[in-house]
């Protein structure tokens, strides 16, 4: 038996290719592209213009096209959370942030996380596997269907939720191009934002194919520490990635994001403020301040407001446009570094797997 064809997961070249090849005309996969990316039909019965051949045919080959939605949460601030099943059992989480005139949709490229940075929730869990092209496709289908209902607008999209986005380049690259289509969601390359640990390789294709904004988990500008809460930065180290960026093919009149997530008493200090600001000379940069979102049994603390402020003022006074992140949703464990795949109100999986690593952070 053939594996059930992921749909949603195809470019509109693709689909095209699957239709023609069973011998449909081209309108009708036009037709169908449009019932996936338009319509947002989340099932074949919907489909009501498309012949029952043809139907029955899609019913009996392609994978369904949502995940189940396991829980949704709503916070006291208006930011949603969907904890999404897969159909290996696996789960993800997906945030909307609505603002003003804008709504962004935080979707997760993992399920889990490899990269086991000290600070972050999704990093404790471990790695569980890739997202498929259809997986990442579909968080935004079903929170643009849910959130229509309502009469919100995903206007962006921030590839920031959990799992390392370049680890997993390929399914990404078509993921974006499908959200990009302009027959289709129309999400625009300036609305969409991939952000990184900084796998140094992957960098020049983010920018040469994809053209969408990049943004950079950097946490620390010296090696030590940025050693320690970023253990990929052993692999590719300050000096790597500081040259990729120099080298970034940033579109005219955008500038690569920073974000710094500010931890008490370990990278909040004028000196890491100035190496920082140094760190980034001759790179079109703005910066996000993240305060630390606490999770539970974790001994990291956040940086005090006062301390926040004077280290965004020390960044200001280098020149560098500078925003403190507001913290939107953590009373749902939706805020950054807070999402770990659990039905509300569940258990920790294990004891162990809430230490923090190796001693570094035990106050
Ligand atoms: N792996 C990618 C994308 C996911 S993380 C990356 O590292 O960029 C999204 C952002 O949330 C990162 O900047 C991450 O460092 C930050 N983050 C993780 N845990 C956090 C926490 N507990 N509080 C605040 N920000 C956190």
């Amino acid at each position: 038996m053939t594996p059930p064809i992921p749909v949603t997961g195809l470019t509109r070249a693709e689909l095209t290719d699957l239709v023609t090849g069973w011998g449909e005309k081209p309108f009708r996969a036009r037709q169908l592209w449009s019932w996936l990316h338009v319509k947002l039909a989340r099932d074949w019965a919907a489909m009501s213009d498309l012949a029952r051949p043809f139907r029955a045919r899609l019913m009996a080959s392609c994978a369904p096209l949502r995940p189940a939605i396991r829980a949704h949460q709503v916070s006291a601030d208006g930011t949603e959370k969907w904890l999404l099943g897969l159909a290996d059992g696996q789960v993800i989480e997906t945030v909307y942030i609505p603002e003003d005139a804008r709504g962004t949709l935080c979707v997760s490229s993992q399920a889990g996380c490899s990269l086991n940075c000290p600070f972050c929730h999704t990093g404790r869990q471990g790695f569980a596997r890739n997202l498929t092209s259809a997986e990442i496709v579909e968080q935004v289908l079903l929170a643009r269907g849910e959130l229509l209902l309502r009469a919100r607008r995903v206007t962006n999209v921030v590839l920031m939720g959990m799992g390392e986005p370049l680890y997993n380049y390929d399914a990404v690259a078509r993921a974006v191009h499908i959200l990009m289509d302009d027959a289709g969601l129309a999400i625009g390359s300036r609305k969409i934002t991939l952000s990184t640990a900084g796998v140094v390789p992957r960098l020049d294709a983010v920018g040469r194919e994809l053209g969408v904004n990049l943004a950079i988990s950097l946490h620390a500008a010296r090696e030590e520490v940025r050693n320690r809460l970023v253990p990929l930065n052993r692999k590719y180290g300050l000096g790597d990635l500081r040259a990729a960026l120099l080298n970034y093919p940033l579109k005219s009149g955008r500038r690569v994001t920073w974000e710094y997530v500010l931890l008490d008493g370990v990278n909040d200090r004028l000196d890491d403020a100035r190496a920082f600001g140094a760190y980034l000379q001759g790179i079109p940069s703005k910066i996000n301040l993240i305060p630390f979102n606490p999770w539970p049994g974790t001994a990291f603390r956040p940086s005090s407001p006062e301390v926040i402020l004077r280290f965004q003022e020390a960044l200001h006074r280098q020149g560098f446009v500078t925003v403190i992140r507001d913290s939107r949703g953590a009373d749902i464990a939706a805020a950054c570094g807070q999402l770990k795949g659990q039905l509300p109100g569940a258990r920790p999986r294990s004891a162990g797997a809430e230490a923090p690593a190796s001693g570094d952070s035990t106050p």
